[in-house]
């Protein structure tokens, strides 16, 4: 092994996962065009033209919180942004983004119910904007009802005239585009109307739209946002501008209902889901509440007496009933799926039938899709009323509801067992449950650990700092030492962003999207669950993670591993600094005079320099010519790097290879797709410059070129999860591949551990047999070489930047990046 990178054993501190018993490999039904993607969307995406821009992606970190100084209406003019003549809701007659604060504005001024505000920013640098509609308030009703909702918080009912929150997501999916129009709808006819049951649910509820979740998809047609980001998979990432704005929606309002708007499946889709259910919500009161507004929406829905024959329109399908599986709410990577950790007891994605986009909405006549688009705006607004209804029906329950759900947790009881037949049709397959812990303990070991609480504080879990030392799953720990006391109202939360997970790959036949995550295994730091129910700590509530940069005093070299992201962000803001770094043994090292600068990024990203020893190969800013998906980009110009995206036009047409270190490919180029000119232009790079490669695509690719010698096996294609490595670390696949037959100079940098190695996440043999975990045991997960040219090579069979995810692996890319730039070329072999 080369050592090219850093893996990160203190992570291996995890209770053995559980593995779900049973087995029913039942049939699959899956709707078609919402399947997973494989993160194999290649993406030109520029980087931000200015510097302000990156200052700007900065200062978003912090969403806006709602602010407690003033009752409703608000009264705020939204800044109306400039007309755009291509933006693509107009063809469907529907409501083009730049027309929205106009009639926001004007709706406001309509009456006293109606209020909006800027509550961020989405990637593309247009305004989100959140309405609230709701009966007048003074500033002290709204005081109350804010101290109402803490009161719920901690598991207590509130005042009397407390509010029923519920909150309305619209088209997160940019080219999904009537949720936008159907909640403008609803809030126009809210605004007016004098029907008593109008005027008595703004009285009893506040009810908030997200008016447009996602701007810049809807502008461009598009299902992801500027960054090229599915957004509807972020939640449990949060790596987009968006979806903090979303989830400081959810955590500052505690909706005890939502619905997330958006389509198309034909007849319209209403959840609750298919199993696997998510393990970690009190799914008594979840399912019991949104089955009931299922139910409630299916007859609303059906009411309108759409039909197949004269409309193209099927009847409501719910995926809990109608469905064996395929569409599930495991993962909390969906906004409504992430909502029930933050009380919504009510919690549904609504799917209406009739596409209008991709490929509908460039063949079809404008007609067709004007008619299409109504349709769907009005089961939209239906959907939206049926809920307002319901609530307004229910709200003391719902809010009962989601006092006992936070009470639960508050109270540390163990986890329910969801009766059977507690809705019709909850059977042994519905079953899925969790013991939590009594505790997590987050050693203060640096920025990763420091990255992790902050992300649990920002998600609104509850995280102390021991004030004194004690003692906890028979290890000492210092004053310092960060503890999630699982006792909380939102430890449902903590669990799923700390628990390892499950396999439940025996259980299920298929899944919607992925079904493995850690933040405890994959972010980097140290997380080790307490089971001791006599755990005791003397501790701080923790608002920011402290500073944790450190360089070590006296004089001489510096040495900087890079275990992190922000390691790798630290060294590529020194070498853009001009700062003299050398390579060595898989760290960074700088001279003594670079201490002053060393300091600095040690403040600025959290580092740790230690003493180092002179030595190396200079390094200098690595250039990255990138075939990558939307999530390479994002993940690599995050780490610092700069990266020219490209495809196979682009290199056909005469690609200058002369300002390129390494070669990325990770999406959307085959080798076959190159002109012999290309491919000789490839050639000549390969004499001077690296590659690295990332998954299908670049495994591929690495054998067309003639890269490493290696053969790739592709393991199951729906596979992921997280995975143990042969090294006791933690890696994440999708899709896996190994390497096998590894040629004369090819090494495996990572292999696959020979127990396991699947740890939580749902991977099976393909159905001859072969393609399973069991295939991959022991097997090069990893490898790197020399090709023949010079090109130093490194060719990743795992996922390590998937959806921005998994961040404590990204120093992985890293190192081989820099290795494959420092070591392409030479003629002396490897370091
Ligand atoms: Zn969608």
């Amino acid at each position: 092994m080369r050592r090219i990178f850093t893996t990160l054993l203190s992570a291996a501190l995890l209770l053995t996962p559980a593995t779900a018993a049973s087995a029913d490999p039942a049939p699959k039904h899956r709707e078609p065009g919402n399947g997973p993607e494989r993160n194999e969307i290649a993406a030109l995406i520029e980087e931000p033209a200015s510097a302000l821009a990156a200052t700007e992606r900065a200062a978003s970190q912090g969403a806006v919180t709602l602010r407690h100084d003033r009752g409703y209406p608000r009264r705020t003019t939204l800044p109306i942004p400039p007309e755009n003549p291509g933006d693509a809701a107009i063809k469907l007659g529907l409501t083009p983004y730049h027309a929205i604060a106009g009639k926001l504005n004007a709706l406001q001024a309509l009456g006293d119910r109606v209020s909006a505000e800027v509550i961020g920013r989405s990637a593309g640098g247009r305004d989100l904007y959140l309405v609230t509609v709701t009966a007048p308030e003074s500033a002290a009703d709204d005081w109350k009802q804010e101290l109402g909702r803490r009161l719920i918080e901690e598991g207590h009912r509130p005042p009397r005239g407390y509010k029923a929150p519920v909150f309305y997501n619209s088209s997160i999916h940019g080219n999904e585009f009537e949720g936008v129009d159907g909640a403008l709808r609803v809030i126009e006819e809210l605004a007016t109307s004098t029907d008593p049951a109008v005027v008595k649910l703004l009285k009893s509820a506040r009810l908030y739209f997200n008016v447009v979740a996602n701007p810049d998809g809807r502008i461009a047609n598009t299902r992801a946002n500027a960054n090229g980001f599915d957004m509807n998979r972020d939640l449990v990432t949060v790596s987009q501008p968006e979806v903090r704005a979303m989830r400081q929606i959810m955590i500052d309002v505690q909706p005890v209902a939502m619905l997330d708007l958006h389509g198309y499946v034909n007849g319209t889709l209403v959840e609750p889901t298919t199993p696997p259910h998510g393990a970690n919500y009190e799914y008594d009161l979840f399912i019991t509440n949104t089955w009931a507004n299922g139910l409630n929406l299916e007859s609303a829905i059906n009411g309108l007496g759409y039909t197949p024959a004269a409309d193209g329109v099927n009847p409501v399908e719910i995926p809990f009933r109608d469905y064996v599986d395929g569409w599930d709410d495991w993962p909390p990577i969906f906004t409504p799926q992430y909502a029930p950790f933050h009380g919504a007891v009510i919690a549904q994605t609504i799917e209406v039938p009739l596409q209008v986009n991709n490929n509908a909405y460039n063949t079809l006549p404008v007609a067709e899709l004007q008619r299409r688009a109504r349709i769907n705006t009005d089961i939209h607004a239906t959907a939206v009323r049926g809920t307002n209804r319901h609530v307004a029906a229910n709200a003391d329950k719902l809010i009962k509801d989601q006092v006992e759900w936070f009470r639960r947790g508050a109270a540390g009881e163990p986890h329910r067992t969801v009766p059977l037949g507690i809705v019709p049709g909850f059977g042994p397959e519905d079953v899925y449950g969790t013991t939590f812990p009594r505790a997590y303990v987050i050693p203060n070991s640096g920025p990763a650990a420091a990255r992790l609480v902050d992300f649990l504080v920002a998600n609104d879990v509850r995280v102390g700092r021991a004030l004194l030392p004690f003692r906890a799953g028979g290890a000492n720990h210092p004053a310092g030492t960060y503890v999630v006391d699982m006792r909380q109202p939102k430890r449902g939360l903590a669990n799923v962003i700390l628990e390892a997970g499950q396999d439940i790959s025996p259980r299920v036949g298929a899944m919607y999207d992925i079904s493995g995550w850690s933040h405890g295994l994959l972010w980097g730091a140290a997380v080790q669950p307490v089971t001791d129910s006599r755990l005791r700590v003397v501790s701080t509530p923790v608002a920011a993670a402290p500073p944790t940069g450190s360089v070590p005093s006296g004089s001489g070299p510096l040495a900087l591993e890079l275990a992190d992201g922000k390691d790798v962000q630290a060294l590529n803001d020194l070498l853009r600094q001009g700062v003299a770094v050398t390579w060595k043994d898989g760290s960074a090292v700088l001279p003594s005079s670079a201490r002053p600068a060393a300091r600095t990024v040690a403040d600025r990203y959290g580092v740790r320099f230690t003493r180092g020893t002179a030595g190396g190969t200079a390094l200098a800013p690595v250039r990255i010519t990138a075939a990558g998906s939307a999530d390479d980009l994002f993940t690599l110009r995050e780490l610092g790097f700069q990266v020219t995206p490209v495809n196979a036009a682009l290199l056909n047409a005469g690609y200058d290879w002369s300002s390129t270190d390494v070669f990325y490919v990770g999406s959307g180029l085959t080798y076959a797709q190159l002109n012999p000119a290309a491919r000789a232009a490839l050639d000549a790079y390969l004499a001077t410059g690296g590659v690295v490669t990332r998954g299908s695509t670049g495994t591929r690719f690495n054998t067309d070129a003639g890269l490493l010698q290696a053969t790739a096996v592709t393991g199951n294609t729906d596979g992921n999860g997280v995975v143990r490595m042969a090294d006791g670390s933690f890696s994440f696949v999708y899709a896996p591949h190994w390497f096998t037959g590894l040629g004369a100079g090819v090494e495996a940098e990572q292999s696959y551990a020979t127990e396991g190695p699947l740890v939580s996440g749902h991977w099976r043999a393909d159905e001859d047999g072969s393609g399973g975990p069991e295939a991959a045991r022991g097997q090069a997960a990893v490898i790197s070489g020399l090709d023949e040219r010079g090109a130093a090579v490194v060719a990743f069979g795992t996922e390590p930047m998937f959806r921005n995810h998994p961040k404590g692996l990204f120093a992985q890319v890293a190192s081989a990046l820099y290795w494959s730039a420092v070591t392409s070329g030479q003629t002396a072999a490897t370091p």
